[in-house]
C-alpha cells in the first residue's frame, strides 16, 4: 500500500430516484473502509424552461436546500471522524448555468463536477451515454470542452461516457479521447477514473471506464481523481479495491490526486 489518502467526491444519495440508501449509511460504509474524505455530488437540478418537464434522474430545485441541510447537519455530526463536502454532479446546460452557480453560492454548495451526460438539456437533448455516430461524439466533445473551459468544474466525471453505447473504437472515438485529454491539461482538470462497474461492455458497446480511453490519457501528463459514483452505499468500494484501481492508472504513468485542492 502507498501512503494516500483514501476519499471519494462522487457519492449519490435516493434524491436522483436512482440511488438507494441514506446519506448517513454512505457515511457508515467509508468510516467501515477508513476514508477520510467523502463528497457528495448528487445530479444537480435544473430550472427547466418547458412547462410540467420533470426529470426522473435528479432532483427537484427545491429539494436542493433540504440537500444541503441534511449533509451540513451531517459534517457536524461526523466531525473528527470524516470530512464530508457538500457538492453535485451537474451537466453543461448553457442556459441554465448561471442560475446553478447562483445557488451554488447561495446555499453554500462547495463544488461541481462535471457529468456531462446530456447535449444542451436533458428536456430534449441527445443522452451522450448511448452516443453511436460520430457527428454524437463531435458533439460530446464539443460540449464537454466547453463545460469544462467554463471553470465551473472541479474534475470531469465518466471523461468516456461516450464510449457506453459506441460500437468500435474507432478513429472518432480515438480523437475523442484525445480532444479532452488535451483539455484537461491545458485547463488543468482532472479526469475522473469512474468506479461505478461493472461496466456493461460487450457485444456492439464499449460501456466505460474502459482502458482504450486511459491508454490513450497515458500519453499526455493528465492528472487522475478515482470516483466511485456511488449510486448505493456499496457502490463506495474498500481500501484494497481502491488501491487496485489506482494501481491501474499508476502502471500507466498516470499521475492521481488523493484530494482536490480546497476540499481536503
Ligand atoms: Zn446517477
Ligand atoms: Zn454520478
Amino acid at each position: 500500500m502507498s501512503g494516500t489518502i483514501l476519499t471519494n467526491y462522487h457519492t449519490h444519495t435516493p434524491r436522483c430516484h436512482h440511488a438507494e440508501g441514506s446519506e448517513e449509511e454512505y457515511i457508515q460504509a467509508a468510516l467501515k473502509h477508513g476514508y477520510q474524505i467523502l463528497g457528495f455530488a448528487d445530479h444537480a437540478p435544473w430550472p427547466y424552461a418547458t412547462p410540467r418537464f420533470v426529470s426522473h434522474i435528479r432532483m427537484l430545485p427545491e429539494e436542493l436546500p433540504g440537500y444541503v441541510h441534511t449533509l451540513k447537519e451531517l459534517r457536524a455530526k461526523y466531525a473528527g471522524q470524516i470530512r464530508l463536502h457538500i457538492g453535485l454532479e451537474a451537466e453543461y446546460f448553457p442556459r441554465y448555468m448561471n442560475w446553478l452557480l447562483e445557488v451554488k453560492e447561495e446555499l453554500g454548495i462547495e463544488y461541481l463536477i462535471l457529468g456531462n451526460h446530456y447535449d444542451r438539456t436533458d428536456e430534449n437533448g441527445d443522452y451522450f451515454g448511448r452516443s453511436s455516430t460520430p457527428d454524437q461524439l463531435k458533439r460530446y466533445a464539443e460540449m464537454t470542452v466547453a463545460g469544462m473551459e467554463s471553470g465551473a468544474y472541479r474534475y470531469l466525471a465518466h471523461p468516456d461516457l461516450f464510449l457506453n453505447r459506441y460500437p468500435a473504437f474507432d478513429q472518432a472515438a480515438e480523437e475523442t479521447c484525445r480532444i479532452l485529454c488535451q483539455a484537461a491539461v491545458k485547463l488543468d482538470l482532472p479526469l475522473e477514473y469512474n468506479l461505478i462497474g461493472p461496466t456493461l461492455r460487450g457485444e456492439g458497446r464499449l460501456g466505460y471506464t474502459t482502458p482504450e480511453f486511459w491508454d490513450i490519457a497515458a500519453e499526455y501528463p493528465v492528472k487522475a481523481i478515482l470516483g466511485c459514483d456511488a449510486h448505493r452505499p456499496g457502490g463506495l468500494l474498500s481500501a484494497e479495491r481502491m488501491e487496485a484501481a489506482r494501481a491501474q492508472l499508476s502502471a500507466r504513468g498516470i499521475t492521481v490526486l488523493d484530494s482536490l485542492p480546497g476540499l481536503e
